[in-house]
């Protein structure tokens, strides 16, 4: 008896060490690299009807990730070299015309982590959801970070399709010299990046071929999806589809798999380009 009592003991200690609890996401921030616009809605989003439209600035969603293994920051937002109004030294004019970036040097992730009390050098991973220029703006200031990308978005963003590569927005200076030697764990699909279910990358490709999108368990039990371009803004899920697709069909399925998700698991769901969202929601820790 005395003998499976002290089994029963030691069950329970080794238990508590390997109980998910130990390796919650400590917290979960969201910043944004500098505003887009202001423009009408409809650029983005033609079918908007008349009477929905409205002038918006936007914000570049940027995630920081808090765990217990590592620092993970999700997306780095615009190239630091479009900053304090430089746009065109960088970015082709029709994009800085057309977006509007008021993007200022402290807006830059290096500096928003700098803001937290981390350094750029202590981040363990970069999940980047997809190439266009203001989500992997920047992973070039993470060169000993892992980089979790889809492997088909590597394969776009150096040969986009030619209605993606008009407009500049894959900018090759983003991701091109040292950047091709960093270490890429490389997805085909989901991937539970901590082994401990509370930091899941999600493919939800359709915005370009291979967009991805994370959720992220909180200590408090809170689920937080993070959809960044799978879903603009919330006009996007009152049935009016983002102006800018690889694939229609693949953006739709991945649009109702994040809402059944939210649904299913009593999630919230943040998007990457929601003015009014982020006014809300934006600049604030999540725990
Ligand atoms: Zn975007």
């Amino acid at each position: 008896m005395r003998k499976l009592g002290f089994v029963a003991a030691l069950a329970a200690l080794l238990f508590s060490l390997h109980s998910p609890a130990a390796a919650q996401v400590k917290g979960l921030y969201w910043t944004t690299s500098g505003m887009f616009g202001p423009f009408p809605i409809t650029d983005l989003i033609p079918s908007v009807p008349k009477e929905k439209a409205r002038n918006i600035t936007i914000p570049v969603s940027m995630w920081v990730i808090d765990h217990p293994k590592g620092l993970v920051v999700f997306d780095t937002g615009n190239n630091v070299g479009i900053s304090d109004g430089a746009c065109k030294n960088y970015w082709v004019p029709g994009n800085c015309d057309g977006l509007r970036p008021s993007q200022k040097r402290d807006d830059v992730i290096d500096r928003q982590l700098q803001k937290l009390g981390y350094s750029a050098d202590k981040v363990k991973a970069v999940i980047t959801s997809h190439a266009h220029l203001d989500h992997i703006g920047n992973i070039k200031m993470f060169p000993n970070a892992v980089h979790v990308i889809q492997k088909k978005e590597l394969y776009q963003a150096w040969w986009p399709e030619k209605f993606q590569r008009a407009g500049g927005v894959f900018v090759t200076g983003d991701f091109d010299g040292p950047a091709r030697e960093f270490n890429y764990l490389e997805l085909d699909g989901d991937y539970d990046l901590f082994g401990d279910g509370s930091v899941t990358v999600l493919s939800t490709p359709g915005h370009t071929l291979g967009h991805q999108s994370v959720r992220v368990k909180l200590a408090s039990g809170k689920t937080i999806l993070l959809s960044q371009d799978a879903i603009w803004m919330k006009e996007n899920l009152e049935g009016y589809p983002a102006g800018l697709n690889y694939s229609v069909k693949d953006y739709n399925n991945s649009v109702n798999r994040l809402k059944m998700m939210r649904d299913l698991e009593n999630a919230d769901l943040f998007f990457a380009h929601d003015q009014d969202q982020f006014k809300a929601m934006g600049n604030k820790w999540y725990k």
